[in-house]
Formats: structure tokens, sequence, C-alpha cells
């Protein structure tokens, strides 16, 4: 299987090089010429558990270059998706495949924009990782991934990409309610990603305090009413499942945490912002998120 990944950060190399060590021909593709650069002559050094390991890869800024995919993995950041796939369309073939593992609401529609909407899957990740410089990340978390088809089929293709993870140490399950998972993971980012970016906090210190307990669990509230509205079924306690997660992940600092540091911008409008303009098409109020997104934008605007 050929896969090719559009976005070689921290999750697009991470997903590449288990990939690659599992024998799969991997092109990691970014804009970013420094990393690339790296990757082509270094190889991918891979942490894993305080061990690093070079992994030969192909990696190249120019898509046009790679040939045809069987599998496209799209891992840049949200409000990169659009330019991605577009320039991600010379890749394509009859069977090729779009798979987004990316975090937050709106991918979908965002590729099937630019995609025939029967290439594409959608799916959700516990795996994690952090870019520390080019050609360089850490393996920092090993939960599982969902993968599945727009129209909850269970099919050979979903199949096959899943295995193919699975093959690459990478826990993978097809879902016929792949939605549902999206919206899962969607509630653990809206609780903790805006609040750890605005106080500084590491995920866990969410929970020291009174006031940031009360705002994680009045975010997580309405992002849940509004997912039950759209017809999301939502398995468990969704305050428990967050708690869960940020015991989970106590040391770590979140995605939007760390873009703050280094006075990124941030995929808010894909997670809190996200539930704001799904509320409002639903008529139901949610000033928690509406406030943290305002805060968020206006910080990223002084930038
Ligand atoms: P990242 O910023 O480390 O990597 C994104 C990469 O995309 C960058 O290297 C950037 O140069 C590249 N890029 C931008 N535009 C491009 C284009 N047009 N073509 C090719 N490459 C382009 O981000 P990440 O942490 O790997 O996150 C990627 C996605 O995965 C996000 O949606 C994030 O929320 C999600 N995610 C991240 C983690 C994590 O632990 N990092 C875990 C689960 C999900």
């Amino acid at each position: 299987m050929k896969t090719v990944i559009m976005g070689a950060g921290a999750m697009g190399s991470l997903f590449g090089g288990l990939l690659a060590l599992a024998g799969e021909e991997v092109w990691l593709v970014d804009i970013w010429k420094e990393h690339i650069d790296t990757l082509r002559s270094k190889g991918l050094v891979l942490e894993e558990k305080g061990k690093a390991q070079p992994i030969p890869i192909h990696a190249t800024t120019e898509v046009a270059s790679v040939g045809k995919a069987d599998l496209v993995l799209i891992f840049v950041k949200t409000y990169h998706t659009e330019k991605a796939v577009s320039d991600a369309r010379v890749l394509q073939k009859e069977s090729t495949v779009f798979l987004t593992l990316q975090n937050g609401l709106g991918n979908e529609e965002t590729i099937c924009k630019e995609m025939e909407r029967k290439k594409v899957l959608l799916g959700v990740t516990g795996q994690g990782a952090t870019l520390l410089g080019p050609g360089h990340i850490r393996h920092a978390g090993w939960g599982k991934t969902y993968i599945g088809e727009l129209d909850h089929q269970i099919t050979d293709r979903a199949i096959w990409v899943a295995q193919s993870f699975c093959d690459a140490g990478i826990e993978t399950e097809v879902s016929s309610n792949i939605h549902d998972h999206v919206w899962g993971k969607l509630l653990v980012n809206v609780g903790v990603n805006a609040l750890t970016a605005l106080t500084g906090f590491s995920n866990g210190q969410l929970l020291d305090y009174p006031e940031t307990t009360r705002l994680m669990e009045r975010l997580v509230l309405e992002a849940a009413e509004v997912a039950r509205k759209k017809g999301v079924h939502i398995e468990e306690d969704p305050i428990e499942k967050v708690r869960k997660a940020i015991e989970a992940t106590r040391e770590n600092r979140s995605s939007m945490g760390q873009d703050f540091d280094h006075r990124r911008k941030t995929e808010i409008d894909a997670i809190n912002g996200a539930v704001v303009r799904e509320a409002q098409s639903l008529g139901i109020p949610v000033p928690f998120n509406q406030a943290v997104t305002d805060l968020v934008k206006a910080i990223e605007k002084s930038f």
C-alpha cells in the first residue's frame, strides 16, 4: 500500500514513521523545507519511551513528484486542510482513499469541498505526538484509533486501512458510527484545550482548582447538549469521560496550550468555535463556549 501523508508534523511523522517501520511505502509531504531536508538526509528520529530510532523515509515538498497514492492521510492543522487537500488532488487514482484523523469538527465538510465524498474516510485517534525539531518527534500517547465511512457502512477498504495501521502497532477499529467517535474526542478537546491555553495550565491542573473544574464542566455540558440535539450518541457521562482523559494526560500541555506558548494560530474554530456554530444553527445558547472562543481568537490576533 502506498501511503502519502499531507502534513508531516508531529502526527503525520508519527503515523508515517510507524507505517514505514512496518514495511509500507510512505511519503511525507510538507511545506516546511528544513524539516523535509532533514528527513531526506538523516531520516525521521522517533523517540519512544526513552529510546530514539532513526527511520529512513521518503519526504518531499513537491506533492506532484510522488505519483499516485492508495491512501492519503490528512494531518495538517484544521485551518490548512482546504489547501492541503487541494494540493493532494494530483495523488488520486480511481481507488484512492482520503482519510482525516485531525481533531475537531468540519474536516469532513472541508475535504468534501475538494474531493468526491465517496473517496473520504473519517477518523479520530488517541495517539499523541510532539514535534521536537526538524526531523525529530516524540511518541507521546497510545490511545485507540477509530476510522469509518461517512455513510456508516463497514467496507473492505476501511478494514484494509485499519489492518495496515494495526500491523504498524497503531491499534485501530473500523466503526459504523464514526461521527459519535468524532464528537467523543471533541468533548475532551472542548473541555481542555482552550482552558489550558488561556490559563497556562497543564491538563491536570484544570482539576486542581474549583474555578477551572467548573468552567471545564460548563464547556463540556454545553457541547454534549448540542451533540444530543444533533442525534449523536454519547455513551458515558461526558464530564466523567473528560475527567478520565484529563487524569490520563495530567502532565501534558494541550496542543492549543502549546500553540499559545509559541504564539501560533490555534484550532479554536474547529473545537469550541465549531460548538458555537452548531449551537447557533440549532438555536441553543452556549455562552461558555462563545466566551472562550472569543477570548482565544482575540489573544491570537495579538500574536
Ligand atoms: P503539526 O503542526 O505538528 O503538523 C502540521 C504540519 O502540516 C506542519 O508541519 C505544517 O508545516 C504542515 N502543513 C501545513 N500546510 C501544509 C500543506 N498545504 N501541505 C503539506 N503540509 C502542510 O500538527 P499536529 O500536532 O501533527 O496535528 C495535526 C492534526 O492532528 C491536528 O488537527 C491536531 O489537532 C490533530 N491531532 C494532534 C495530536 C497530537 O498529539 N499532536 C493528537 C491527535 C490529533
